[in-house]
């Protein structure tokens, strides 16, 4: 089934200078990117994106960090785009992350991970809808 996903390239990924390098790997992997935009977010903004860590310990410092430079927002798809990406992109600790997955690759620690993706149909949906309008996916 065509699915849609939200994914972010992180601060930490964009500074270093790895937008393009994991770009081409996200259209290696198959996805047709609908909608891209470069920008900074406010810590506010951060906070709201992720609300459901809101009670986690490491709240302040993750909102703190992307809302610390430049990040690349974007909608993509695929055929089983939600878990293909989670896939391509490897454990949240890169230093469990699989051989060839974007996190073992560019990713620099357990926060700073380089990428997002939804992980499921319904975070797809408030994320793309948080970032983008309806607009912007055509
Ligand atoms: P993301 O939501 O960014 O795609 P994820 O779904 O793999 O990552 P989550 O559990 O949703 O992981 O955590 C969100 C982000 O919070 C992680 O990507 C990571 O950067 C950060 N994070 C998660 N656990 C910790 C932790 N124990 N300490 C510091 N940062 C953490
Ligand atoms: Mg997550």
């Amino acid at each position: 089934m065509i699915q849609r996903t939200f994914s972010i390239i992180k601060p930490d990924a964009v500074k270093s200078g790895n937008t393009g390098a994991i770009l081409a790997e996200i259209e290696k992997g198959g996805f047709k990117i609908v909608s891209i935009r470069k920008q900074s977010i406010s810590k506010k903004e951060a906070e709201g994106f992720y609300a459901v860590h809101a009670a986690k310990g490491f709240f302040d410092s993750l909102t703190t960090f992307m809302s610390s430079g430049p990040l690349v927002l974007m909608v993509l798809e695929k055929d089983n785009a939600i878990a293909d990406l989670r896939k391509l992109m490897g454990a949240t600790n890169p230093a469990n992350a699989e051989e060839g997955t974007i996190r073992k690759k560019f990713a620099e620690s357990l926060e700073h991970n380089a990428i997002h993706g939804s992980d499921a149909p319904e975070t797809a949906a408030f994320e793309i809808g948080y970032w983008f309008a309806g607009y912007e996916l055509i």
